[in-house]
């Protein structure tokens, strides 16, 4: 069964042409509306910027259910605002976690 224990092999997996065309699916079929925010009573409203600030969250993650990567019941529209807290990450973009060495004393 395919993995996507690494990075390299999730961004291959996000770059592929089957992911993109699931993703578009997921998109139109939740309304370009985030799903969090739904179920918070919010209604965003649609903006032009709307295909950039959502993104389409894996609901179990990728990394732990690789036989869900394609599921469309697996997946759903989240804001990016949304998808950071989901993951907590910060607000703006992808930035990963801080090297665990990162901040260590120094010698
Ligand atoms: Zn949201």
């Amino acid at each position: 069964m395919q993995q996507y224990q690494t990075k390299e092999q999730q961004m291959k997996f996000y770059k592929s042409k089957a992911w993109r065309q699931l993703r578009l699916f997921v998109l139109e079929r939740d309304n370009y509306e985030c799903q969090e925010c739904k179920r918070n009573g919010y209604v965003k409203l649609a903006d032009n910027d709307k295909h950039k600030s959502l993104d389409v969250d894996h609901i179990k993650e990728l990394v732990d259910y690789p036989d869900l990567a394609m599921d469309p019941d697996n997946l759903e529209t989240l804001c990016i605002k949304c998808h950071n807290r989901k993951h907590g990450r910060y607000l703006k973009g992808f930035e990963r976690k801080p090297n665990k060495w990162e901040h260590d004393e120094r010698w």
